[in-house]
């Protein structure tokens, strides 16, 4: 019997995925647009591969928004799940610092996806690349361009994986949305996320200190805060203490109210803790520094944004330290975010990610709106989507 014919458009992480599950029961193929797969997969290799993350349940449930929509997804295949995939690929991972899942030291992107690809060409996958979906025939078919050919592929089903908007140079650029939208799925316009923030320096404070980090700082925006590291840029800030609150800042400026982020540059003290290195001393500015255990960037980030009274004073200038507050100019563009929000609506998707109003459509991956910080969450929603979706077809497969 002939088995059934899947078309995936995309090959980044989801694409992949969705592909090396198919393939033992399916004849799979792949149309990327780029002469490669998997740019986006390579270029989240630099500065630390998080595969996954160690968290579960709903520590791991509650990462996602909206949650509960995704929430079966990651609870079918979960961060263990998906470890254990890996493993099963030859990838065997470790879990680092604050939970984060990389793969065995040393072991480098480009060859973690030189293993997908194996599994995929000894699966017997055909992968086309050099192929740009550009848009829906009368049927709802994808038309896909190959040199100056334009074709509509015959399969059973057809799993859309493009990809979100930002670092258009790994092929996601978000050209495909007007697409769905002309089909009249519901859509929602792309927005950073894990982005950096801008914030006005002073020019001598952005030509000493950029690319300086700020360690071991708690972050805070309103009620929600969190310990970890900032970077200093030309631009602002950025760093895995500052992702997770740019869905707050994004609310903020929509709300018209100008966003404010607060640093604790020492959250593991109390107030009264630093107040007593100043018990019986006549303490000067000049040593602040010291008294206080603060590095050259950190105190010249906190000279900048304290009134001349709040610095001359050693109980303000605590408060200060412990609650620094920088105004918030904008979000970065999309294009430099690590993942965007926007994309196909999770509300015109049925559990099994196929369009509600085009069940032979299903939709994966990031071009999908819904929003996770950085720590390996990004790609875990990936896999899970593209498992859901599978699952689903591997019985209709057989
Ligand atoms: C700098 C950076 C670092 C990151 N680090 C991490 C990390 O450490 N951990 C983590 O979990 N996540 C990380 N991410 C996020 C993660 O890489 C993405 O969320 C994930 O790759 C998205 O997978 P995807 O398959 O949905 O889309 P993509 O990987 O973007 O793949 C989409 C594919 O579709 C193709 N395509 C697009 N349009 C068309 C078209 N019209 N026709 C045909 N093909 C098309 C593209 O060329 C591309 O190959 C990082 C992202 C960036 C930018």
């Amino acid at each position: 019997m002939q088995s059934k014919k899947v078309i995936i458009i995309g090959g980044g992480a989801a694409g992949l995925i969705a592909a090396e599950q198919l393939s033992a029961t399916c004849d799979v193929h792949i149309y990327e647009k780029g002469k490669t797969i998997g740019r986006k997969f390579l270029v989240a290799g630099n500065g630390g591969f998080n595969l996954t993350n160690a968290a579960i349940e709903d520590d791991l449930y509650q990462k996602y928004t909206p949650h509960p929509v995704l929430q079966s997804a990651l609870q079918s295949f979960d961060t263990q799940k998906m470890r254990a995939w890996l493993e099963k690929l030859g990838i065997t991972t470790f879990i680092g610092s604050s939970g984060r899942v990389f793969p065995q030291k040393g072991v480098k992107p480009i060859q973690v996806l030189q293993k997908i690809k194996d599994k995929l060409l000894d699966n017997g996958v055909q992968i086309h690349c050099k192929h740009e979906f550009i848009g829906f025939n009368a049927h709802q078919l994808p038309i896909l361009k190959h040199q100056s050919t334009t074709f509509s592929p015959q399969a059973d089903a057809y799993i859309f994986a493009l990809g979100g908007a930002s670092w258009s140079v790994t092929g996601s650029n978000m050209k495909w949305l007007p697409f769905f939208e002309q089909l009249g799925i519901s859509t929602q316009p792309f927005e950073a996320s894990n982005c950096g923030l801008e914030v006005k320096w002073d020019a001598a404070f952005r030509d000493k200190y950029a690319g300086t980090p700020l360690k071991n700082i708690q972050v805070s925006l309103g009620s929600t805060s969190l310990k970890g590291e900032a970077l200093i840029t030309d631009y602002g800030l950025e760093g895995n203490a500052i992702y997770p609150i740019v869905p707050l800042i994004r609310t903020a400026f929509k709300s018209l109210q100008p966003p404010f982020l607060a640093i604790d540059f020492k959250p593991n003290n109390s107030h009264q803790n630093l107040l007593s290195k100043t018990k019986g001393k006549r303490l000067k500015t000049k040593n602040y520094a010291y008294e206080f255990n603060l590095n050259k960037a950190e105190f010249a980030l906190l000279k900048a944004f304290t009134t001349k009274e709040e610095y001359l004073a050693p109980e303000r200038f605590i408060e200060a330290i412990k609650h620094l507050k920088i105004p918030i100019e904008a979000l970065r563009p999309i294009e430099e975010a690590i993942s965007t929000i926007g994309g196909v609506s999770l509300n015109a998707l049925n559990a099994n990610y196929s369009l509600q109003k085009y069940p032979h459509i299903f939709v994966i991956g990031e071009m999908l709106d819904w929003d996770a910080p950085t720590g390996g969450f990004l790609l875990q929603g990936c896999f899970s989507t593209a498992m859901a979706c599978t699952h689903y077809l591997k019985t209709k497969c057989q």
